[in-house]
Formats: C-alpha cells, structure tokens, sequence
C-alpha cells in the first residue's frame, strides 16, 4: 500500500494542507485520494488546480446572493 503524507505548501502567502505521495507527486486536498483522484506532478500544477476549485465555490456564493 502507498504511503501518503499530509504536507503543508506555501504559496505566495497562501497555506495549503494537502496530501503527498512517497514518490512526490501530489493529490488535491479536496478531490482526496481515492483511486480516480487526480494526481499531481508539481505543487503549480496542484496549486492551479486548488484555484479552480476557490472559483466554483466563489461562483456558488456569488449564485446564493442573487
Ligand atoms: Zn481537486
């Protein structure tokens, strides 16, 4: 079974809680781990990734407002 650790990124001022892999790569702290979750080369990647998920959940409030 893989090992998977909790890992806290920096980025630019922002902290992210997510999980990494033992060879390095990254999974999505809100798609999780599972075996369909996508999977991470870099923190960048990871991190543009995490941004789309902030603006669906910034559509969504925005949605609730109108
Ligand atoms: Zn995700």
């Amino acid at each position: 079974m893989e090992k998977i650790n909790e890992v806290i990124i920096d980025y630019k001022g922002s902290i992210f809680k997510t999980l990494k892999r033992e060879d390095g790569r990254f999974y999505c702290p809100i798609c999780g781990a599972g075996e369909n979750a996508p999977i991470f080369f870099t923190e960048s990647d990871l991190i543009r990734h995490i941004c789309n998920h902030d603006q669906i959940k910034k559509a969504l409030a925005k949605k609730k407002k109108e």
